[in-house]
């Protein structure tokens, strides 16, 4: 049969999967002759059983009761008994800590007789009537759904009749009434009386306890926080010990060292005579760790060892909680410690230090994430207003500016300005530039503004569908803003505030720029570190996506070894839009204009990534992105028109215009189909990539150039481009071998990628298109059209734009890579799209076999961290 129930000295800390975090840990320190009440865990199994089939499984009863009388045993106390009861806590505990989401429940073995018994025994007939009607309040509302609000009227009548402000004014007498009135609403919602029998508050509170695992809260938090959702919590049963016993009681929380620096040290905060839910509700001030070494040396002594023997036990940071009873200290909880990012890699460098833990290990008490949070300004976010409205966190920073609408604006300004578009496009790439931060209404992640921001490493919200944006102004939250207004705007949370909020800027940024040492910084000395064993262990290498000779520099500085993506479209805005104009126009003259262009760009990179490879993608723009919008051009050839002049080159360019206009440019004449519709516009790029390489070799460089090919699905297209590119290379004397290879993101591709590997000497998934034909979503349009509705609903827990849908997208990638390996053995392949700088997803390419991802520079660091932490996770180096 199986057994539902394990007493506190029976489990330990690595039993989490059936005892619960919380379970666990009280086991640990039971057995490690810790001061821990006594107590049992009902186990995760029971709950998923009772869950399943809407009763306690059998035996549970009877294994509940077995336990019982072994606490009874140890406390020398009887539940339920009417002279000196023993009362009982009843706490939810997950395998994953999901704070405040669960159910507590207090005091319980409490009734009409043994309120009495507990008043004679501890000499406090105020305290025994206290925690009787916290018990009633607390029962009612988790067992059975009586409205807090019920119990909380009757308090404030309390406290207004007796003319006290607070609730620990009240007198016994007042609290027996609040019991009398407690039971009162306890029966008017729930039809019968408050349950005497301490047996049945017990049953009744762990059945609650299973329950709330199903709480809506609950649910959304582990969607959140991609938990699953089957999992189950365990219920843990301890006899209570009470802080509120008078001076030499108290409460408090402890960390083995400081939880936002990372320093060393015990840090903790104490409440004198409270129980836990004082020190969490902030009603009274705490005193400090140092305090209570005054006050109470002896507990503050035997403290101090306690916490050293957990961190030992624990080889990391831990948090406690823990309570005095008349002088006599009491461990209620303790756990592995949550701690800001820079404590993260400060602790993890100083446990290496210390000879707790191996570097592999330290790699894995850090994240890419953490680090990605660490390179980024951020706000003072305690001294933020409430937010205007919540967008797409799309491009992490914190950005503060006045309002402006468009790019010109952004561009004239001499304050710092946030540039606010329903959407961006090209030519708001100046504005872009020009602004601290980017502000739309619609579009999600890989939306241009968000794409080309975090290329630049810019500040940008997307998708704030709640900004109402007309003209020159904004309606949001009910107010207007015009250009001018100040606004703060968070990339990492999506918040928008109105005003300026206070930024601190990135220390790390600073050092991995070269600008700052990390001698004698905790902080960066840490990273320093962790970043070098990363790199030791990675076996995916990190490549960049740049477009500029500064971006491919800034890439290097931030480790990266190649770049992996070249978008050559973005070669052609401002100034030479017009350019592709005349080109879509039939005009040839603009190839000639172009190839010297072409060929000082791509110099100017192949030199920043001298003796690296680089990977130019020849052109894939969207081609309205190029045009004029169509409506614009129509008002004014109609405008024209209507005054009797001639619309001149506007009236050309509308039947173009109107000639090439797609319903779904994204879907359309994009990418490798562009280059075989337009005669010549991949061989001019190919000649000026071979021409700008031939002059670096002529200079003593070592340009490493690869062409990479857009939006391929059959081989045939492959093969034709191909086929003019070697004929083009074939003719530009002193270029070096130039490899050619394929874009996969179309899921042809990747199908038929044995037969497209056959003209490929590499492949690089584009997942941003991959995803979106893959899902049939547009990556425009759906983040903040709908993503909301779906993370909601659990349809997944993560848009899949930003990490990698492992189970369908992923799908195609690892049969392309097998495909595409099996017809050409050593076929390189790595990754372009936005996935590159996902943490979750650099793993999953590194599980596919990836040879590199690429990201954009900012990201370059979070990458390389992550490869290294996959590596050293894979090879089993890793003893957690
Ligand atoms: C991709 O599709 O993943 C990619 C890198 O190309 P782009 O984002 O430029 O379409
Ligand atoms: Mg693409």
């Amino acid at each position: 049969m199986t057994r539902y129930v394990y007493d506190f000295v029976e489990g330990n800390k690595d039993l989490k999967v059936l005892l619960g975090g919380k379970g666990a840990n009280l086991a640990e320190m039971t057995r490690m002759g810790l001061p821990v009440p006594p107590g049992f865990t009902v186990t995760t199994e029971a709950c998923r059983e009772y869950l399943r089939t809407g009763s306690m499984p059998t035996g549970l009863f009877d294994e509940v009761e077995d336990h019982l009388r072994m606490v009874q045993n140890q406390i020398g106390k009887v539940f339920g008994d009417a002279k000196d009861p023993l009362l009982l806590s009843v706490r939810s505990g997950a395998q994953f800590s999901m704070p405040g989401m669960m159910e507590t429940i207090l005091d319980i073995g409490l009734g009409d007789a043994s309120v009495a018994g507990l008043a004679r025994q501890t000499g406090d007939e105020r305290f025994a009537w206290d925690s009787y009607r916290r018990l009633i309040q607390m029962f009612g509302k988790t067992v059975f759904d009586v409205p807090g609000d019920a119990f909380e009227e009757e308090l404030t009548a309390a406290r207004s009749t007796a003319g006290v402000a607070t609730d620990a004014e009240l007198g016994t007498a007042q609290l027996l009434d609040l019991v009398y009135a407690y039971k009162k609403v306890f029966n008017e919602h729930t039809g019968r009386d408050f349950p005497q029998a301490s047996h049945e508050q017990l049953f009744l509170a762990i059945g609650a306890v299973f329950r709330s695992w199903n709480a809506d809260r609950a649910a959304l938090y582990r969607r959140q926080e991609r938990i699953p959702q089957d999992l189950g919590t365990a219920v843990n049963v301890m006899a209570m010990v009470f802080g509120n016993r008078g001076e030499d009681s108290g409460t408090g929380v402890a960390f083995t060292r400081d939880p936002a620096t990372g320093r060393r040290g015990v840090y903790g905060d104490y409440l004198r005579n409270a129980q836990g839910e004082d020190v969490v509700a902030g009603i009274r001030n705490t005193m400090s760790l140092s305090e209570l070494a005054t006050i109470d040396p002896a507990s503050h002594r035997q403290l101090l060892s306690v916490m050293q023997r957990l961190e030992q036990r624990y080889r990391d940071l831990c948090d406690v909680e823990f309570t005095i009873e008349n002088g006599k200290l009491w461990m209620l909880q303790t756990r592995v410690g949550k701690r800001t990012p820079a404590a993260a890699f400060v602790i993890a460098a100083q446990l290496v230090d210390e000879g707790t833990i191996t570097l592999d290990e330290a790699l894995h008490r850090v994240t890419g994430g953490q680090l990605a949070q660490l390179m980024f300004p951020s706000f003072d976010t305690d001294a933020a207003p409430p937010p205007l409205a919540t967008g797409v966190g799309a491009s992490p920073g914190a950005a503060v500016g006045a309002i402006v609408f468009d790019s010109a604006a952004a561009e004239a300004a001499t304050e710092p300005v946030i540039l606010v578009r329903r959407e961006t496009n090209p030519d708001d790439l100046p504005g872009m530039i020009a602004a601290q931060g980017v502000l739309t209404s619609r579009g999600g992640k890989t939306s241009h503004a968000a794409v080309v921001a975090r290329g630049m490493g810019k500040t940008c919200v997307c998708g704030a569908e709640e900004l109402d944006i007309d003209g020159d102004e904004v309606t949001v939250a009910g107010r207007i803003l015009h250009a001018g207004d100040v606004i703060s705007i968070d990339g990492t949370s999506g918040k928008i505030y109105p005003g300026a909020v206070a930024v601190r800027p990135s220390s790390v940024v600073r050092w991995f720029e070269g600008e700052l040492t990390a001698h004698g910084d905790p902080l960066l000395s840490a990273v320093e570190r962790l970043m070098i064993h990363a790199d030791h262990r990675a076996r995916l290498a990190v490549h960049a996506n740049a477009d500029t000779g500064a971006d491919a520099a800034r890439a290097r500085r931030f480790g990266a070894t190649g770049v992996g993506l070249c978008r050559t479209e973005h070669m052609f805005l401002g100034d030479r839009r017009v350019l592709i104009e005349r080109l879509i126009l039939g005009d040839d003259g603009a190839l000639a204009d172009l190839l010297p262009l072409q060929r000082a760009d791509f110099e100017e990179l192949f030199a920043a990534m001298d003796g690296m490879p680089m990977t130019v993608r020849l052109i894939d723009p969207p081609l309205h992105e190029f045009l004029p919008p169509l409506d614009e051009l129509t008002a004014r050839v109609a405008r024209a028109e209507a005054l009797g002049q001639d619309p001149g080159r506007d009236g050309t360019l509308l039947t173009a215009v109107r000639r090439m206009h797609e319903q779904n440019p994204m879907l359309g004449l994009r990418g490798v189909r562009l280059g075989l519709v337009i005669p010549g516009l991949f061989a001019m790029q190919v000649r000026a990539i071979a021409e700008a390489a031939a002059a670096r070799v002529a200079a003593g460089g070592d340009p490493r150039p690869e062409i990479m090919v857009p939006l391929v699905g059959a081989v045939q297209e492959l093969e034709t481009v191909r086929a003019e590119a070697e004929k083009v290379l074939a003719s530009v004397p002193g270029a070096p071998p130039i490899r050619i290879g394929t874009m996969i993101e179309v899921p042809r591709a990747a199908l038929t990628a044995g037969q497209i590997a056959g003209a490929a000497e590499f492949f690089s998934f584009g997942t941003n298109d991959l995803t979106q034909m893959t899902w049939g979503f547009s990556r425009d349009d759906v983040e903040g059209a709908f993503f909301g509705t779906y993370l909601g609903l659990g349809i997944f827990a993560v848009s899949p734009f930003e990490t990698i849908d492992s189970d369908g997208v992923g799908e195609l990638v690892r049969i392309a890579v097998e495909r595409g390996r099996a017809a050409r053995p050593g076929l390189t392949v790595g990754v372009c799209g936005e996935h590159g700088g996902d943490p979750a997803s650099v793993r999953f390419f590194h599980d596919a076999g990836l040879d590199y991802v690429s990201c954009s520079p900012f990201r370059v660091p979070i990458a390389r961290l992550e490869a290294g932490r996959a590596a050293s996770a894979a090879d089993g180096s890793d003893s957690r």
